[in-house]
């Protein structure tokens, strides 16, 4: 049986992996300091033969007994309000974290996938975003915690390739939801779904005339469960290509949900890139992948996850 570490367990995209690589009969180890991840999201495989959890902030020593096939780095605060709150722990888990996880793989022998961003190209003067695009970064604005943290990232597990051998894989994930995002971590599907489910208008940053383009996370997983297993070393965007305004996408939400709140404007933040779309051609050729999931079915599954949470967790807002 194959052993695989996956750090931020406990968040959105590593609980996935876990539910992913359990599902595919590997021997999970998870690992995660709960800084903005919750127990909640893995307790359904705490009971599994295969299934361990350590406690651990992989800023320290990482040290797990035994051999180890593949390490998945996904630990690191991920929407913009708490990396803003958290930056200087932002900025070691991208650089201190991934370098004691590089150091595990080589002792291991393991080959190690490192969650990289569609941030890496900032506030992009070129659309839609391919890898070879080197990026438009503050490096001094608030927001540069997490994009230079990633660009570091990138870097020095390519330095661990080319210097020792390393067996590396890089994944620049674009904006994905569904369900286990924190309602309250800010980001934009869970506050427009959080403000909608209280019966608050939607607040739209800026004019709303910037774009996302949204990926539901079981396209996202499976995206980088192809590029783990293949033999690919630089960085791959995965991420869905159908791109919308937010204020548009507010609109949907408000239909979605059957609402009738209203839209308003409040300040776009520093250094929010006014458009983002990923190019997929090269995940197309190398990893036959796209993805399949339509926002519309992926919305509607992530508003009904929403909508069973028990009106405690409604109540608590962004913090
Ligand atoms: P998340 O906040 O839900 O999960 C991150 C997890 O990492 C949390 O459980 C947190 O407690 C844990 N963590 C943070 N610092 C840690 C540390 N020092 N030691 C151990 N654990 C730590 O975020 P997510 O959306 O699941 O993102 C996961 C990864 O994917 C991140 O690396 C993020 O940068 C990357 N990513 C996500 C998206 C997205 O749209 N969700 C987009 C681009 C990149
Ligand atoms: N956004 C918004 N209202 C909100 C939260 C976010 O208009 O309540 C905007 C935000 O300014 C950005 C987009 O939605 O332009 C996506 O924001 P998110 O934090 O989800 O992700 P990121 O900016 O990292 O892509």
């Amino acid at each position: 049986m194959k052993r695989v570490l996956i750090t931020g367990a406990a968040g959105f995209l590593g609980s996935h992996l876990c539910d992913k690589f359990i599902t595919e009969g590997y021997h999970v180890i998870a690992m995660d300091n709960l800084i903005t991840g919750d127990l909640k999201n893995i307790e359904h495989l705490f009971h599994l033969e295969h299934f361990e959890f350590y406690h651990h902030d992989v800023t320290k020593f990482v040290h797990v007994p035994e051999n180890l096939d593949y390490i998945l780095h996904f630990a690191s605060p991920a929407s913009p309000i708490d990396y803003l709150k958290i930056p200087i722990q932002t900025l070691k888990v991208g650089s201190l974290g991934t370098h004691n996880l590089l150091g595990l793989a080589k002792e291991k022998n393991a080959r190690i996938l490192i969650a990289s961003t569609s941030e890496v190209y900032g506030d992009p003067l070129v659309h839609p975003q391919s890898e070879d695009y080197y990026g438009n970064v503050n490096t001094i604005g608030p927001r540069g915690v997490y994009d230079e943290a990633k660009r570091f990232q990138e870097s020095i597990t390519m330095a661990y390739h080319r210097f020792h051998g390393l067996d590396t894989r890089i994944v620049r994930i674009f904006n994905t939801y569904g369900p286990r995002m924190r309602l309250n971590d800010g980001r934009v599907i869970p506050a427009f779904i959080g403000q909608a489910l209280r019966g608050e208008d939607l607040t739209v940053f800026g004019d709303g005339a910037q774009t996302r383009s949204f990926c539901y996370v079981t396209d996202q997983i499976e995206g980088i469960y192809k590029l783990l297993l293949s033999d690919y070393r630089e960085p791959v965007n995965i991420g869905n290509p159908y791109e919308i305004t937010i204020k548009d996408f507010a609109e949907e939400i408000i239909k979605l949900t059957g609402t009738d709140q209203k839209i308003i404007y409040q300040p776009l933040p520093q250094d929010d890139p006014m458009q983002r779309q990923p190019d997929i051609s090269l995940a197309k050729k190398i990893l036959s992948w796209e993805p399949t999931v339509t926002r519309e079915e992926g919305m509607k599954l992530t508003y009904e996850y929403f909508k069973n949470l028990s009106q405690e967790e409604l109540s608590k807002k962004e913090h």
